[in-house]
């Protein structure tokens, strides 16, 4: 009989920073992955707070290039307003590295990592999970960690949390192209191999968030949008990636270079603190919580977070209630968390397109000196847009 004292589903970023916790106490871990390795169906890249990476994981984070600038476009109607600052301490990674890394602390750390194993169902007895079956047998163990992602199959089967709905969800799409270097060093001006760019978008009608991000030598563009809008409006996901890739110009920039990679996931809207956190001795963490920002795309940082608080309530088996409170205090959750209702908010209705529309007219009137207009612009929003967006504020506290 396998027998462990905690077993983990998921080798991702928040699976990983649990067995790191679970087996730095000393406890028998094992770290169950579907995939033929850590990272592989993760295999594109993302970008980083390197810091706090090293914060959990200690040195070595592999990273692609540095973000020495982001530009942050926003569209209102067909023109962006675009504003660019140098931000600290950003990076891109692979995560096939990225996710074997982290993986290979978590086994430094004396955890057991299995790849190319499936996770079916938990099995209980008295409302207590006693054991786990995989597509490869039973394993036995004291408390478990879901750290799935966002497809919580496990978490799902056991009625810990329910099934994502087009109201909370965001439907996501990506492609990486192959570029060389020096191409890449003179699209975006960077300096060198290790100096990069991230550049963010939002659109409206549908709302879109969109990214590019520079690696060695490729590039990754991808867009968000609520599910809902894009059912509501009839809009194919790939026909939405190709429409802001035209509107945008990448898809100019990117012409004669070949396409390495497309995907296309989804990403929570909801969750924590609005989902059962746990059950029993059975704990949830990183995106099987929710822990993503559908805007940002900000999820690695939470995902670590969580999992670390996840290792040690299995560690310590914490009642729910406890389990909830230290996910609450940790910044990085709860950032998340107070965020929520804003984004939703934001995201709903014609709300997106109101500021966009104010926060452009008030730019576009300050580049071109029109002080009036900017006057103008203030007033005529004085009435609506502007408590809206502090009444929003308010409630963030
Ligand atoms: C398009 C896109 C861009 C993004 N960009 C960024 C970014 O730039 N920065 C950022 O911080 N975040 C980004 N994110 C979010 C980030 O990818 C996630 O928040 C993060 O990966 C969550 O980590 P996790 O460990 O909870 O889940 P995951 O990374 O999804 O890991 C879950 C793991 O569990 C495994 N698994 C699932 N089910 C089973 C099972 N039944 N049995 C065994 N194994 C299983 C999976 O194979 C996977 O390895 C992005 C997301 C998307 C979709």
């Amino acid at each position: 009989m396998l027998e462990y004292d905690i077993v983990i589903v998921g080798a991702g970023p928040s699976g990983s920073a649990a067995a790191l916790k679970a087996a730095s106490s000393g406890k028998k871990v094992l770290v169950l992955e579907r995939g033929p390795e850590p990272g592989s169906k993760n295999v594109s890249g993302a970008m980083i707070r390197k810091d706090y990476v090293t914060s959990v994981f200690g040195e070595g984070v592999p990273f692609e290039r540095n973000v020495d600038k982001i530009k942050l476009s926003l569209y209102d109607k067909d023109k962006p307003v675009s504003i660019e600052f140098s931000p600290d301490n950003l990076v891109t990674t692979g995560r096939l590295k990225f996710d074997k890394w982290l993986s290979s602390v978590s086994e430094n750390a004396g955890a057991m990592v299995i790849p190319k194993t499936t996770a079916l169902k938990l099995n209980w007895e008295n409302n207590v999970a006693k054991s786990i079956t995989t597509d490869r047998g039973e394993v036995f163990a004291k408390s478990f960690v879901l750290a799935e992602g966002v497809n919580s199959l496990v978490s799902m089967e056991s009625k810990i949390k329910s099934d994502l709905t087009p109201e909370n969800a965001v439907e996501t799409v990506k492609v990486v192209y192959s570029v060389k270097k020096e191409d890449i060093n003179s699209m975006f001006n960077t300096k060198n191999e290790s100096s990069g760019v991230a550049w963010r978008y939002i659109m409206t009608d549908p709302l879109v968030a969109g990214f590019l991000y520079t690696y060695k030598d490729s590039v990754s563009i991808g867009i968000g949008s609520p599910i809902n809008q894009l059912v509501e409006r009839k809009i194919r996901p790939e026909k939405l990636l190709d429409d802001f890739m035209d509107k945008t110009g990448l898809s100019d920039m990117v012409k004669g270079y070949s396409l390495r990679e497309y995907s296309a996931k989804v990403i929570p809207e909801g969750g924590f603190p609005d989902i059962n956190v746990s059950k029993s001795n059975v704990y949830l963490c990183g995106d099987a919580l929710g822990l993503v920002d559908p805007l940002t795309f900000d999820g690695i940082s939470p995902a670590i977070a969580s999992g670390t608080i996840a290792g040690s309530a299995a560690v310590y088996n914490l009642d729910s209630a406890t389990y909830r409170y230290e996910l609450m205090k940790n910044p990085e959750i709860s950032k998340i968390a107070k965020e929520r209702k804003l984004e939703s908010e934001f995201m709903s209705g014609d709300r997106a397109k109101e500021y966009i529309e104010m926060v452009s007219s008030m730019l576009n009137n300050w580049a071109s000196g029109n002080m009036f207009g900017m006057r103008n612009t203030m007033v005529s929003n004085y009435r609506n847009v502007i408590p809206d967006l502090m009444g929003f504020v308010l409630k963030m506290r």
